[in-house]
């Protein structure tokens, strides 16, 4: 018989599940795409979905968190605090039924997902970065987690303020002291009073700003993790020259600290948009149970 594995990615707004075989985990046989709602009611579906599956010998999760990755933790498995109602304290082990499971970050299953077949493939050390409702960030040394105990939590990190910048910030727990309260999708249409699409007439003003913020991640993603390349993606940067913008004001954030030679300096190969999509994190569950599957 041939073996199965399962990708289940967890997101804001909508859960993905999808089956594969083990030894072909970039072909999609099934699929499923649910709203993500309770707990109890996501759990519900993804449990009958993998049932019709006869044979599924490991499932990798890609999960919004934080979510509790050290094994010798009472919470492990289990997403900590969120601000999701009913998802703090949920056990991802119960959307898999006890099936044997994987767990990481959305944002590091969408790294993986980019390292196995997208804009990170044959890149050992790279990083992904996400804007969108947070801010979230994964890194892979040689093409694995950065760590299989904990993932990184960079969207808190303390921001120098953009000169002309006085908004209060958004982040539940540090207002406008960290990167997610000052650059997160929310936070953008708060500040300028309008969604991140419609920008309008201040959309210069409203990039310069962003890529400010945004600048000083790559900084700090680039000094930590010493990747030869990251993936920016998520909502807020498909806002139009905000890529650009984000490059120049993370070589201006560097100054050269890393010599000229660093790849930060490479500007269309150092900082890239996904290949993927929102497709990576779904592919990158597959490919991380396909790694674990005996
Ligand atoms: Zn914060």
């Amino acid at each position: 018989m041939t073996h199965l594995i399962a990708g289940v990615e967890t997101g804001g707004t909508k859960v993905v599940a999808a089956v594969a075989r083990a030894d072909e985990p970039g072909r999609i046989v099934d699929e499923i795409e649910i709203p993500t709602t309770t707990p109890d009611e996501v759990g519900s579906r993804v449990r009958a979905f993998l049932g019709r599956h006869a044979g599924v010998q490991h499932v990798g999760i890609a999960a919004f968190g934080p979510v509790d990755l050290d094994p010798d933790s009472p919470a492990y498995g289990s997403v900590t605090s969120t601000p999701k109602p009913g998802w703090s304290g949920a056990r991802l082990a119960d959307l898999v039924d006890g099936r044997p499971h994987t767990i990481v970050s959305d944002v590091t299953g969408a790294a993986l997902g980019e390292h196995a077949r997208g804009a990170l493939v044959g890149i050992p050390d790279s990083a992904y970065i996400t804007i969108g409702t947070g801010v979230g960030v994964g890194a892979l040394v040689d093409g694995r987690p950065f760590s299989d105990t904990a993932h990184p939590e960079l969207g808190h990190i303390a921001m120098r303020r953009h000169p002309d910048d006085d908004f209060d910030g958004v982040c539940p727990f540090h207002g406008g002291d960290c990167v997610e309260g000052l650059a997160a999708g929310p936070a953008i249409a708060e500040r300028w009073g309008r969604p991140t699409r419609e920008l309008g007439d201040v959309l210069d003003r409203a990039v310069a700003v962003e890529a400010w913020y945004l600048g000083q991640l790559v900084a700090t993603v680039t000094y930590a993790y010493r990747p030869q390349r990251i993936v920016i993606g998520g909502g807020a940067t498909k806002i139009p020259g905000l890529l650009d913008a984000v490059r120049e004001a993370s070589v201006r954030e560097i100054r050269g600290a890393l010599g000229v030679g660093h790849p930060s300096n490479q500007l269309d190969t150092y900082l890239v948009p996904p290949a993927l999509g929102d497709r990576a994190g779904v592919i990158g569950a597959l490919h991380l149970a396909a790694a674990h599957a005996g």
